[in-house]
């Protein structure tokens, strides 16, 4: 046989796990390496563990919520090294079933790092073994960006490392402003932790619609996670046992944690892609077509290596795309639109579709419909808590295009949701749906009033 294997997939995560069992099914020989853990980011270090120790911290907020309604908890104490253990021991049985899975559909996994040596052939770097393939496909991932040449960076972490910590600090500052951040401030603070957050702009969640921002704002400090917008860091001192930061304000802020989640970069450094002539953008990230081809025709890459949508369901969809492709003679092109997603922080976040402000800048008339309440389960309770909900609908055509929730529950709601906004249903349709009562997202389908277009529309 002219290669070792047909395909030789680099990266176990979502997507590469995903494409090389498919192929390997269809009846491809197929290999794929991993440097770190099989399961790749969202099992080992995204969103598996993150989202154990988001369940894990809302309890305090449960115990507090629970005297309205008659109970009284006495005595409860957060205890990290169980909390930390138990989500590592399932990281660790989950990875365990990837790598049967792997080994069940037939496919050869290389526990090392693997770097291409040309278009056909990669090396091991562990075992120093090169194999050849007739394809090669790129499933990187990403990885943490750090802010370039900060003084004391050494002494911060990231999102890799707050899952593996000794023990829990008293303080922690966050750096950045998107979700990966607010998750973590979240957590932490759920957790007890006297939590900050800096970020250069000017609000959390860039790219999330305005109402829903600026409604996370204000839970979020009404909670008590102190927000620093507009600010870098200029430096990290040790300082006794703890940390001094100095921000670009002049401020100092003394922490016993600083964790950076400022964005992530395409895996591609060092991975040899010049060598084999591998197209890359300006971001580092693997140029692809519709069914993630790279510029070199044997070579394909696909999920967050490829920095279309960075989620897990489409990195599989992507792997499971690229398989039926090339190894079932079905040519699926991925359809990267209307991708639901969300934020587990106070209260979470469910998104699909369009933002107000991209809806406006696509659509000629665009009608808005918004509400704004605190829930059932908050009123004998006390928690201040607010939900709100909003649709983006065409006025033209009435079919709905986004849909946003901030409040409990918003990413099942919006799960479902997204079904209506793929199908392209129209206001009419959504609403003709009988509420389910008592509900929050009742609301969702008694939205009768439309919010009045801001003066510079109207
Ligand atoms: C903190 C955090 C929370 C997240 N939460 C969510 C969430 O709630 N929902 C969601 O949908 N997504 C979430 N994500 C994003 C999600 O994890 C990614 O979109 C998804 O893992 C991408 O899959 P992938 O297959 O492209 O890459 P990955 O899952 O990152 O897999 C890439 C694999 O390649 C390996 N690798 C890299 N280079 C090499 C090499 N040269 N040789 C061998 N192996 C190599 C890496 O070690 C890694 O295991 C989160 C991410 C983070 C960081």
């Amino acid at each position: 046989m002219k290669y070792d294997y047909d395909l030789f997939v680099i990266g176990a995560g979502s997507g590469g796990v995903r494409a090389a069992r498919i192929a390997s099914q269809a009846g491809a020989r197929v290999a794929v390496a991993e440097e770190y853990r099989i399961g790749g980011t969202c099992v080992i270090r995204g969103c598996v563990p993150k989202k154990l120790l988001v369940y894990g911290s809302e309890f305090a907020q449960a115990f507090a919520d629970s005297k309205g309604y008659g109970w009284s908890v006495s005595g409860a104490r957060f205890d990290w090294p169980t909390l930390r253990d138990n989500v590592q021991n399932e990281v660790t049985r989950l990875s365990g079933i990837y790598n049967s899975n792997l080994i069940k559909a037939g496919v050869t996994p290389y526990e090392e790092r693997a770097e291409l040596v040309d278009a056909h052939k990669v090396k091991l770097l562990k075992s120093g073994a090169e194999i050849s393939a007739e394809r090669i496909l790129i499933a990187t991932g990403g990885a943490p960006l750090l802010p370039d040449g900060l003084p004391g960076l050494d002494l911060g972490i990231t999102s890799n490392e707050a899952f593996l910590l000794e023990k829990l600090p008293r303080r922690i500052l966050i750096v950045g402003g998107g979700y990966v951040a607010l998750e973590f401030a979240n957590i932490f603070h759920g957790l007890g932790v006297e939590t900050r957050i800096a970020h250069r702009g000017d609000r959390m969640l860039r790219g999330f619609d305005e109402d829903l921002r600026a409604h996370l704002h204000i839970e979020s400090e009404r909670a008590g996670i102190q927000l620093t917008m507009k600010t870098t860091l200029t430096k990290i001192d040790k300082q006794g046992d703890g940390l001094r930061v100095t921000l670009s304000t002049g401020e100092h802020v003394d922490t016993d944690q600083v964790l950076f989640a400022i964005g992530r970069h395409p895996n591609t450094r060092g991975l040899g892609l010049e060598r084999a002539g591998v197209k890359l953008d300006d971001y580092g990230a693997v140029v692809v077509d519709e069914y993630s081809r790279s510029s070199v025709e044997n070579i394909y890459a696909i999920g967050d290596v490829t920095n279309r949508v960075n989620l897990t369901p489409v990195a599989i969809r992507d792997g499971h795309a690229f398989a039926d492709t090339v190894y079932n003679n079905r040519p699926t092109a991925v359809d990267h639109r209307s991708v639901p997603s969300a934020v587990f922080g106070r209260p979470p976040i469910g998104t699909v579709g369009l933002a107000e402000s991209d809806a406006r800048r696509s659509h000629d008339d665009v009608h808005v419909y918004r509400t704004n309440f605190r829930p059932m389960r908050n009123i004998i309770s006390g928690n201040q808590e607010r939900t709100l909900m909003k649709l983006v609908v065409d006025g033209k055509t009435d079919v709905l295009l986004g849909v946003h929730i901030a409040g409990e529950d918003a990413p099942e709601i919006v799960q479902m949701a997204a079904v209506a906004v793929k199908a392209g249903l129209t206001k009419k349709q959504w609403d003709s749906t009988v509420a389910l009562h008592p509900t929050a997202a009742e609301e969702l389908v008694l939205m009768r009033e439309r919010v009045a277009a801001p003066p510079s529309i109207a």
